[in-house]
């Protein structure tokens, strides 16, 4: 379509992963813009490549210098599937990110999306990469009043992108797509100055505002934490997320589920001693904190206690304080940390 090329062309954004494109910087771009803005992404992406400039130096990092280099990106299970692809294509395809679309498919990570964005920008193959953005304009362009949740509309939202590739060049336009979706196509369109105005269906029947139509949206679960920083000789009890898990390989300070109201002291030093077998005292509340991960919204009431003396615990690990900075904290409990480093009596 050349409306759209010629939009494109005079209104792409400039990105670090537009500039010498490879598979891998295609790879872990896409994968970081998953649920995150472009401009959260920009300084996580020029760091990683510094980190880990290609596929074997990724592979051969550990897991804990990769998920610290993710820390603050959220979803953490992205930087888990980047690293072990990366240590699958090294198994698999000799380091080499493959160029077919089935070996592709094989490796840990790769969704259908990720899959055409890596053909289509990596291999310059005709393949549509549709994401949320994508999905928008083509159920608007073509007014599909059907849930795109669905597993049959999306294969036809699919294949809908398709038709709107150009033969010559397709990446272009695939990536156009992308970008008017993150731009004019957006969830109250600009249809005043958009490319494809002529040519669309729900413009022309006054319905863009109404697509896409999703009937399976996620609903966000409210959590109430109580975190316990319990401290004794210069040490901080510390618990690394389980493998599996959503926290998996990233630290926190014990908490507690406190269902929907905050509990009274009492009650969180009698869970202490019961939960974790401590005895331990009271020293101060620290100021709440919101964090939101996948489809949870925790609010967080951190409060400092003193333990009265040190114990070896199953599952937990006493780190010395000066240590805490250089270990990967999930983002609620690294802005409890981060509080209590600023205000360090
Ligand atoms: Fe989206 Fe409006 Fe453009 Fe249609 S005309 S593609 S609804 S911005």
């Amino acid at each position: 379509m050349k409306e759209l090329r010629d939009w494109f062309q005079k209104n792409k954004r400039e990105f670090p992963w537009r500039e010498e494109r490879t598979p891998y910087k295609v790879w872990v771009s896409e994968i970081m813009l998953q649920q995150t803005r472009a401009s959260v992404v920009i300084p996580y992406f020029l760091r990683w490549l510094a980190l880990f400039p290609d596929v074997r130096a990724l592979a051969e990092a550990s897991i804990e210098t990769v998920i610290k280099a993710w820390e603050g990106l959220g979803y953490y299970s992205r930087a888990r599937n980047l690293h072990a692809g990366a240590k699958e294509i090294v198994a698999k395809f000799q380091g080499e990110i493959p160029s077919s679309r089935e070996d592709l498919e094989s490796i840990r990570g790769l969704g259908p999306y990720t899959v055409g964005a890596i053909l289509s920008f990596g291999f310059q193959q005709k393949a549509a990469a549709v994401d949320g953005n994508v999905t928008r304009v083509v159920a608007r362009y073509f007014c599909i009043e059907e849930d795109v949740c669905k597993t049959d509309v999306k294969r036809k939202i699919q294949k809908r992108a398709e038709e709107l590739l150009d033969l010559n060049e397709p990446w272009v336009s695939a990536e156009a797509l992308i970008e008017l979706g993150a731009t004019l196509c957006t969830p109250k369109p600009r249809c005043e100055v958009c490319p494809l105005q002529k040519g669309c269906s729900a413009y022309q029947q006054n319905k863009a505002e109404a697509l896409p139509i999703k009937k399976q949206e996620v609903k966000t679960l409210e959590l109430i934490r109580s975190v316990a920083i319990i401290e004794v000789d210069g040490k901080i009890l510390l618990r690394k997320g389980e493998a599996g898990k959503v926290m998996a390989d990233l630290y926190e300070f014990p908490y507690f589920e406190m269902g929907k109201e905050r509990w009274p002291q009492k009650k969180i030093l009698e869970t202490i001693q019961r939960e974790l077998g401590l005895e331990v005292e009271f020293v101060e509340k620290l100021p709440e904190v919101k964090h939101t991960f996948t489809r949870y919204k925790a609010y967080l009431y951190p409060i400092r206690y003193q333990a009265k003396w040190l114990q070896d615990m199953k599952s937990y690990s006493w780190v010395p304080i000066e240590e805490l900075a250089r270990l990967p904290f999930s983002s609620g409990h690294r802005k409890i940390l981060l509080f209590l480093e600023e205000n360090k009596k």
